[in-house]
């Protein structure tokens, strides 16, 4: 890509950019403080000290006590120290887990290679507009039933579970209760308690810190949760997730979250606003639809149905290097196996068929967007899918 052009980044549930008031907390750990946090001299403890106000800024963000908070290096790795950390422990009360068919891939794979282990998964569906039905979770619960698992926000659709009803379900059935929490937090308000969860994962490049650090929160006060190590070696994070710390990613993950904590309700409207001024400006295209439900839903997120323009198009033409407009960044959720395309699971659970699912794309707002890339966005998705429609007519 031509370092001089201009990018507009409409995917933000992908990754953020990295704030600047990030980049000057981390910068120092980067450079000069650049100390092992578990070292015992002077220079160690400093790293020490910065590590444990990042795990008291995390656990501020999400209700949480700071010796709840476990580092990772992101979501992914949370998931699946969570989910096989309990199915390790929880083996004398069953083998049976609850998720949702629309859940990141982190935790399906995850689940699924439970499966080849032995362990039974039931995968709850999802309505037509994302949500699952509480009814079926109800009827899902068995004696066996160890971990439920749903995610607070979708990725793809911005979707919002109903996490305080879920938990209270699984709690009444004997099960702990893990949220997938990477798209909300730092976007919404999560509070631990007040949802009932008793694990949650969270990832700092979602929130405009860097790559490669997240956490996890494993509940330590009431109703503690015994999770074994999915790394062994030299006993860092209580054991839980051995490894020399990421300081400089920690610190920026610990600044992230108290720059979130603080801007959370102005980013919400100036963010909700342009999300839904570009949303309105879109539906006017004739054969668009919202997929999902709208009232339930991240103030980020847009995922539209372009009907008769294939996706993947649509992105190549909004990316296009041979002309002067910007490159606008935004997002499918079909996933590349071996050699073919798949269509989004999401979408598909949703009951969208594979056409449609294959014509809808995902806009993520963030908070480095402006109204003016609002309107180049609109002109030259009009544009694009006008053009790739009489190409098909
Ligand atoms: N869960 C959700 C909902 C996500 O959107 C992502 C990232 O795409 C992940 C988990 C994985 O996060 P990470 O990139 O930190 O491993």
């Amino acid at each position: 890509m031509e370092a001089k052009k201009q990018v507009i980044y409409l995917d933000n549930n992908a990754t953020t950019q990295i704030d600047k008031k990030v980049l000057d907390a981390m910068m120092p750990f980067l450079t000069d403080a650049f100390a092992n946090a578990n070292s015992t001299h002077q220079f160690g403890v400093h790293a020490y000290e910065a590590v444990k106000t990042a795990r008291i800024q995390v656990s501020e963000l999400i209700g949480a006590a700071a010796h709840e908070i476990v580092f990772t290096s992101g979501s992914t790795e949370a998931i699946n120290i969570a989910i096989k950390g309990v199915a390790e422990n929880y083996l004398s009360k069953g083998k049976h887990i609850v998720t949702v068919a629309t859940e990141h891939s982190a935790v399906l794979d995850t689940c699924q290679y439970l499966e080849n282990k032995g362990f039974e998964v039931t995968y709850l569906s999802v309505k037509a507009d994302g949500l699952i039905d509480l009814k079926e979770l109800k009827s899902v619960f068995r004696a066996d039933t160890i971990l439920v698992s749903v995610m607070l926000a979708n990725n793809e659709t911005g979707v919002i579970q109903p996490i305080k009803e879920i938990a209270e379900l699984a709690h009444n059935f004997g099960a702990l209760f893990m949220s997938d929490a990477t798209q909300a937090v730092g976007k919404i308000p999560v509070n631990v308690d007040e949802l009932g969860i008793d694990l949650l994962c969270l990832s700092g490049h979602k929130l405009n810190a860097s790559k490669g650090a997240g956490a996890l929160f494993v509940r330590q006060r009431m109703n503690r949760v015994k999770i074994p190590a999915l790394f062994h070696g030299g006993g860092h994070e209580k054991g839980m997730r051995s490894g020399t710390l990421n300081v400089p990613g920690i610190i920026a993950l610990g600044a992230a979250c108290s720059i979130a904590q603080k801007e959370m309700s102005k980013n919400a409207e100036s963010i909700g606003a342009l999300r839904n001024y570009l949303e309105i400006e879109l539906l006017k295209i004739e054969g668009t639809a919202v997929n999902g439900n709208i009232e339930n839903r991240l103030y980020n997120t847009s995922n539209i149905l372009f009907r008769g323009a294939d996706s993947d198009a649509i992105i190549m033409g909004l990316s296009n290097s041979d002309n002067d407009l910007p490159i606008i960044a935004v997002s499918n959720g079909s996933a590349c196996t071996s050699a073919s395309i798949e269509p989004s699971h999401v979408l598909i659970a949703m009951g969208l068929d594979e056409v449609a699912a294959f014509s809808s794309i995902r806009f993520s707002v963030g908070k480095f967007n402006t109204k003016k890339e609002m309107d180049v966005v609109i002109n030259s998705v009009k544009d694009v899918v006008s053009t790739l429609r009489l190409m098909v007519s």
